[in-house]
């Protein structure tokens, strides 16, 4: 599978990749941000995909899954309970809820209706985010 790679020392801060996943998914929300880190370095915040996806683990619905296939974490919308669970359990604190009805879980998904891939990726121009195969 192949998983985003970021490298902050890159990373300018311009938000193409936030723009980018906004136009991708037709979306008022990103599925990403960018935040300042506490050493004042522009970090951008990507979803894992984990093998250890904390966020499914504490999914009482079944929303949140490992696909065992393609190793990405997918999101059902319609399982989800809104119960926020796996927002507080990610680790890297990549989840959010959407702006309008805060029911949904905003939640990367490479892209997955795209056959140019992730977009984020495609569009950011100092190639501070990259996909890399994993195993
Ligand atoms: S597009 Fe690239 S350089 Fe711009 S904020 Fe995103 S990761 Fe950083
Ligand atoms: S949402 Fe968080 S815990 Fe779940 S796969 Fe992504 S990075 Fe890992």
């Amino acid at each position: 599978m192949k998983r985003i790679k970021i490298d902050r020392s890159k990373c300018i801060g311009c938000l193409t990749c936030v723009s980018a996943c906004l136009v991708s998914h037709d979306s008022a929300d990103s599925r990403n941000r960018v935040v300042l880190s506490s050493d004042f370095k522009f970090s951008p915040i990507f979803c894992r995909n984990c093998d250890l996806p904390e966020c499914v683990y504490t999914c009482m619905s079944g929303a949140m899954r490992k696909d065992s296939e393609t190793g990405y974490v997918t999101y059902d919308k319609n399982k989800c309970a809104s119960c926020y669970m796996c927002i507080m359990a990610c680790p890297y604190g990549t989840l959010k809820e959407d702006k309008a009805t805060k029911k949904e879980i905003m939640k990367c998904d490479m892209c997955s209706h795209d056959p140019d891939g992730p977009q984020c990726v495609a569009k950011c121009p100092m190639a501070a985010i990259t996909l890399e195969e994993v195993k």
